[in-house]
């Protein structure tokens, strides 16, 4: 094959997620307005904006725990939901992590990371013990979850929202509780992990620095729209407008 009919080839499969024209609105004012958004396995999209532009309603919106007014949501190119077709949140494949990521204090650290996996119980073993060492983890396996620290617990809560294999996995402000003393590592081995996973990965954060630490693409997010998107190089170096260039103002 020509690398001509390669690249021809590569771009009719299907972005794992893709999201057209979602709008959601509160009362009278468009929080979710016109997102359009596409991500790919391997790599990790950030959706980066300053509070209140409408980041979490639009992974509510993907997740289907909220319901948008209008748009369509496909996962590898198959609709999952428009505002006929609803494919409910826990058929949907996607995998969930948020700021306060709670894990189930009255279970095990084996008991959280099985919690949503099917199969038998020796299948279910060997997923929480691949996934609770690739964290490091091993040692907690029979630990109850207050017997550990906070980012131990992030890597458990991580390990739980892997353990099914999502296609998709979303990530909303993860690492805002952690002190900045770990929030470094658990990043890194965050990234790390999810890359050597087949998920794409929507990372949701308001600090530009995280950003650009972590993304492959950045899609900038003000008023409920993408203002811009691409490689954050590009998005740091040349911003849309004047706003854009002010919100990476602050890094050093
Ligand atoms: P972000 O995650 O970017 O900080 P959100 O998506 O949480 O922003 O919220 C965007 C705006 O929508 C906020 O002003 C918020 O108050 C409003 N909002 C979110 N959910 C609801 C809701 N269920 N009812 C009314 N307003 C909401
Ligand atoms: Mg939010």
């Amino acid at each position: 094959m020509t690398s001509k009919a390669t690249s021809e080839a590569k771009s009719q499969t299907p972005p794992r997620l893709e999201v057209k024209n979602l709008y959601r609105s509160f009362g009278d004012r468009n929080v979710v307005d016109g997102v359009s958004l596409a991500i790919e396995p391997g790599k990790v999209t950030c959706l980066l904006g300053p509070s209140g532009c409408g980041k979490s309603t639009t992974l509510r919106l993907i997740a289907g725990v909220d319901m948008q007014d209008t748009g369509e949501i496909y996962v590898d190119g198959n609709l999952i939901c428009d505002t006929v077709f609803r494919i409910p949140p826990e058929r949907r494949q996607i995998g969930l992590m948020f700021q306060d990521f709670a894990l189930f204090p009255h279970m095990s650290v084996a008991g959280n990371v099985a919690f949503g996996l099917a199969g038998s119980a020796v299948e279910k073993r060997a997923r929480v013990e691949e996934l609770l060492a690739k964290v490091g983890l091993s040692w907690a396996i029979d630990a109850a979850p207050h017997a550990l620290s906070g980012g131990e617990q992030q890597r458990v809560a991580l390990a739980r929202a892997l353990a099914p294999r999502p296609r998709i996995m979303l990530m909303d402000e993860p690492f805002s509780g952690l002190d900045n003393r770990l929030r470094d590592g658990i990043r890194d081995e965050t990234l790390a992990l999810l890359k050597e996973e087949d998920t794409a990965v929507l990372l949701v954060t308001h600090e530009p620095e995280e950003a650009l630490r972590m993304a492959d693409e950045i899609a900038l997010m003000r008023n409920g729209k993408i203002v811009q998107a691409g490689a954050p190089y590009n998005i740091y170096n040349a911003p849309v407008d004047r706003d854009a260039m002010a919100f990476f103002s602050d890094i050093n």
